[in-house]
């Protein structure tokens, strides 16, 4: 491409970069000054979005361009001084272009309350978001906190900062943002169908079904290199362990499966995936939740007489002083 092409390229890139940063001030993703944008233009220069600038009213040259150390090399502003959290997350994954990182409020809630997102309730989450991770917490800005998603970068393109907001990335700009909005989408269909008061959840055949659409469009899933067979694709979760001292558990939104584990074998295993080349009969999953007899046909519900007999029990347990 010409040099002239190059330049016509970029300047595109700043409009959108622009019009991303419009749509999160309009989705209340970001109140103030807050969130920051990136594009990875070469092996070793980023545009990103300058510090104390409102994203919803940005111009193309009020952006910076850094390179992958997070120095600035051109623009009148100074960049955001959450790059390192961009760059590191580039860094860990060269398959991706752009990252956004914003405080959209309910997926924010649930990084504030260190709740696990759930899977297998809405299937357009499994098939465009997959596992979502939260990272433990530490004081934004430097090295040290943009390191705290490193375990799961390479694993997902949507992070849950604890107590602090989310970062998605991409194949491009787009991309990038569309995970946020999607995330924020979710996390608020969970709080409203939290507050009818019953979350159901579909079977992990269906999980498994929807994961084996992935290849097809494009979009690829650790989970499919493990094998899908007999997996705990509902209950459990790739960032569940093996992370160090920080794991959240679920208090709010707990598959019933967990429900069964805590109160049936007081241990909860990890992805139970085992194979590659997964054997062709499928068999029963453990511990399933039966299939309701509420006529929803092949959509599994929590056993709800099962699910208030170990409330009951934990209560019980704990007030009678046996409790963890
Ligand atoms: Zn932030």
């Amino acid at each position: 491409m010409s040099t002239n092409g190059n330049v016509m390229n970029e300047w595109k890139l700043r409009e959108q970069m622009c019009e991303i940063g419009r749509r999160i001030y309009a989705k209340g993703f970001a109140a103030a000054n807050d969130g920051n944008i990136s594009y990875r233009l070469s092996e070793d220069r980023v545009l990103c979005t300058p510090t104390r600038v409102s994203k919803g009213f940005m111009k193309p040259d009020d952006l910076c361009i850094i390179d992958l150390e997070g120095k600035q090399i051109s623009g009148k502003r100074k960049r955001s001084s959450e790059m390192l959290l961009h760059l590191t997350y580039m860094k860990a994954r060269p398959d991706i272009r752009s990252v956004v990182h914003c405080h959209p409020p309910h997926a924010t809630a649930f990084a504030v309350a260190k709740e696990p997102i759930p899977k297998c309730v809405l299937p357009e989450i499994e098939v465009f978001l997959g596992e979502v991770a939260i990272s433990p917490y530490e004081t934004p800005g430097g090295q040290k906190f943009a390191d705290t998603i490193l375990p799961y970068a390479k694993d997902t393109d949507t992070i849950l900062l604890a107590n602090h907001g989310t970062i998605t990335s991409g194949i491009d700009l787009e991309d990038a943002y569309f995970k946020t909005e999607i995330i924020d989408a979710y996390c608020r269909i969970l709080l409203l169908a939290k507050q009818l008061g019953r979350v159901n959840y579909y079977s992990d055949e269906k999980a498994a079904e929807l994961l084996r659409l992935k290849p097809g469009l494009g979009i690829p899933d650790p989970r499919l290199g493990l094998g899908l067979e007999n997996c705990d694709l509902c209950g459990n979760s790739l960032f569940r362990e093996g992370y160090g001292d920080f794991s959240p558990e679920p208090r709010v939104f707990i598959h019933p499966k967990l429900l069964n584990q805590a109160t049936q074998s007081g241990e909860s295993n990890a992805c139970s995936c085992h194979s590659h080349d997964a054997p062709a009969a499928v068999a029963a999953p453990k511990a399933q939740a039966q299939p309701s007899s509420n006529g929803n046909g092949g959509v599994s519900s929590p056993d709800v007489d099962a699910l208030v007999r170990s409330i009951t029990e934990q209560v019980m347990s704990a007030l009678s002083g046996t409790g963890k």
